[in-house]
């Protein structure tokens, strides 16, 4: 989901995470690529436009954080500003409204208003505990009925019997009468799409809208049609008026164009997105989890909040300037394994980090987890300061002595060993070119 966007935008927070510090022009060269970013992905001209001229805003001038590195803090500030132009908070559907509460779904055909409107049903019914109806209004497309039919017996939810020869309007009301009758909570009424918006497609929907007067009107589409789907909702939500969106195969969009842009342009919200075929693919559209996934690392921005307020700029930065020099020993480790801690260990620091997947896979391999880490700890706090500055003086009755000092194995000192050479040789690497650890720990 949105990967095209998230390899164009991480590549271009790479170089700007990179650098030590930033400049106006510096940042203004990144948003430059943001914005070409944007676009690829399809996002509205007018959306990418305001979005851009925020972040900029926001990033050129502002108070850096010490000890994390200015590129981070303009991540940070991407982040929010997605999430804003996302929406901000999740808006789901609201069935708080007296039974039986109408639901009309109204989109193009084949943009996945009869899958959804099935999904969406089960969803009420195992989530919700509801007693749901669902009705077929489309008349036109052969087999339209039938379908929904075989999708409710699958979701083990009632459809509304098939009377031949019927048109939307008597079928609504018959849906209508059949919900007050047999005590349903919530109906859903899934109208007839086109293939293109046309008048007489909104008229139906509208008199089928003054006939339900549904509580909620959702539109359904296709991400993959990027800026068209936005402009569909558009006319729907003039002629007939929408209240959310749902936006369908999202697990099929690269760009996420549709997504970006559906919120600011239509002023409506993504309530749910379509992440599969099967009736369990739909999903609660929370725009800060969807900006995470577009930006491909969303946690280093919590992982920025929590360096922040954690770790120690001072030592950090000492650390920092040692693992540049190549001069990483024992107790280095010590403390960077005590930071770590701090902030959720090393495999969940590594793993909030962009392009660090590589080392992440090796800390992983050295199964690296929390308890790990305290016995590692244990590991350095048995040997001499001589041994944690040189471990190379370590012998195997030294080994035995601290392995048995710490309760642990030998086996466990010569990984610590290896992975502390591991690591300091990375490390090396980084610091040389101000990557990100050294941009975390106080570099840069
Ligand atoms: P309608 O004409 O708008 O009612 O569209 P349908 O519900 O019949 O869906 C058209 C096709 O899209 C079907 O093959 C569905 O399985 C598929 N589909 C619907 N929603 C999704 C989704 O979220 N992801 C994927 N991959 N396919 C979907």
């Amino acid at each position: 989901m949105f990967e095209t966007l998230q390899d164009r935008l991480s590549g271009i927070f790479e170089t700007l995470t990179k650098r030590g510090a930033l400049s106006e022009s510096d940042v203004n060269a990144a948003m430059r690529e943001v914005r070409r970013a944007l676009i690829e992905a399809d996002v509205a001209l007018e959306v990418v436009r305001s979005f851009i001229d925020k972040v900029r805003e926001r990033a050129v001038g502002k108070e850096v954080i010490r000890s994390v590195t200015p590129g981070q803090m303009v991540i940070k500030i991407v982040h929010d500003t997605l999430v804003e132009t996302l929406g901000a908070e999740p808006e789901p559907v609201d069935l708080q409204a007296v039974p039986p509460v109408a639901i009309m779904m109204v989109g193009l055909q084949g943009s996945g208003k009869t899958t959804t409107t099935a999904k969406l049903a089960l969803r009420f019914t195992q989530e919700d505990k509801k007693k749901v109806l669902m009705a077929s209004l489309d008349t036109r497309r052969p087999a339209a009925q039938e379908q929904l039919k075989i999708l409710g017996e699958q979701a083990g939810v009632d459809t509304l019997p098939i009377v031949p020869g019927e048109d939307p309007v008597r079928i609504t009301r018959r849906a209508l009468d059949a919900a007050r009758l047999g005590g349903y909570d919530v109906v859903m009424l899934d109208t007839a799409g086109r293939l293109h918006v046309d008048e007489e497609l909104m008229r139906e929907s509208v008199e089928v809208r003054d006939i339900a007067k549904p509580h909620e009107t959702l539109l359904v589409a296709d991400a993959l049609t990027g800026q068209d789907a936005v402009n569909v909702a558009r006319s729907f939500d003039e002629r007939v008026g929408v209240s959310g969106i749902v936006l369908t195969r999202v697990d099929g969009d690269g760009r996420g164009g549709a997504a970006l842009s559906m919120r600011a342009v239509t002023g409506k919200p993504i309530k749910l997105l379509g992440t599969g075929e099967k009736l369990d693919g739909l999903e609660i559209f929370h725009p800060d989890r969807v900006a995470n996934r577009i930006l491909g690392k969303g946690d280093v921005v919590s992982l920025v909040e929590k360096a922040a307020a954690t770790i120690d700029a001072e030592k950090a930065q000492a650390i920092a300037e040692r693992m540049k020099k190549g001069s990483f020993d024992l107790e280095d480790l010590a403390e960077q394994l005590k930071q770590m801690e701090r902030i959720g260990g090393m495999s969940g620091v590594l793993g909030m980090l962009p392009g660090i997947g590589k080392m992440k896979k090796q800390i992983d391999a050295a199964n690296m987890d929390n308890s790990v880490m305290t016995r590692q700890l244990a590991i350095i706090n048995s040997m001499t300061r001589k041994e944690r500055r040189q471990p190379k003086v370590l012998n195997a009755s030294r080994k035995k002595r601290i392995a048995a000092g710490s309760g642990t194995e030998v086996q466990d000192v010569n990984k610590l060993l290896k992975m502390h050479r591991q690591m300091a040789d990375m490390m090396k690497k980084l610091g040389k070119n101000k990557g990100m650890l050294g941009g975390l720990f106080g570099g840069g």
